[in-house]
Order: structure tokens, then sequence, then C-alpha cells
């Protein structure tokens, strides 16, 4: 677990170690790596330090945005600020 953690710590901090949009910083679990490429889905970054190298994560992470999970939330709505009826 404590490696895991380190795993995603670093790579969130070779990221920039917030978001960039909106420059959350405050809570790494609040942070998640998020695929430009769609079909590039089956790899999770969370999945990441288990069984895998940090080089093998960092491959991965470099074809993502790093997001904050408010951010993401909106994207994953389409990107509407209407609330829901
Ligand atoms: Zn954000």
């Amino acid at each position: 677990m404590k490696r895991r953690r380190a795993v995603k710590q670093q790579l969130v901090a070779e990221a920039g170690g917030a978001h960039e949009r909106c420059g959350y910083d405050r809570y790494l679990g609040a942070l998640a790596f998020h695929h430009r490429d769609p079909e590039a889905k089956r790899f999770s970054i969370s999945q990441a330090g288990v069984a895998r190298s940090i080089e093998r994560a960092r491959a991965e992470a470099a074809k993502c945005i790093l997001l904050c999970s408010n951010c993401h939330a909106e994207g994953e709505s389409g990107g509407s600020m209407k609330p829901p009826v």
C-alpha cells in the first residue's frame, strides 16, 4: 500500500503536482490520471504500483492528463454546468 501511494505521488509530482486547469493540489487522492485517448483505457494508474514498475506506470502517465476529481466529474457529465433535472 505504501509503495502504491509512493508511485502515484511520484507520478503526480512529475505531472506538475496539481491539476493544470484549476490548480488543485490539496489532496493526492482527489487527483487522477485520465487517458487522453479513450481507446487506451485498459490500464489504470491506480493499479500501477501493485505489480508493475514505476517505469511502466510512468509510460502510461505520459499518455494521460492529470485531473482533479471536481473537473473529472464535470468532464464525465459532458462539461455542462446545468443542474440535473
Ligand atoms: Zn481541476
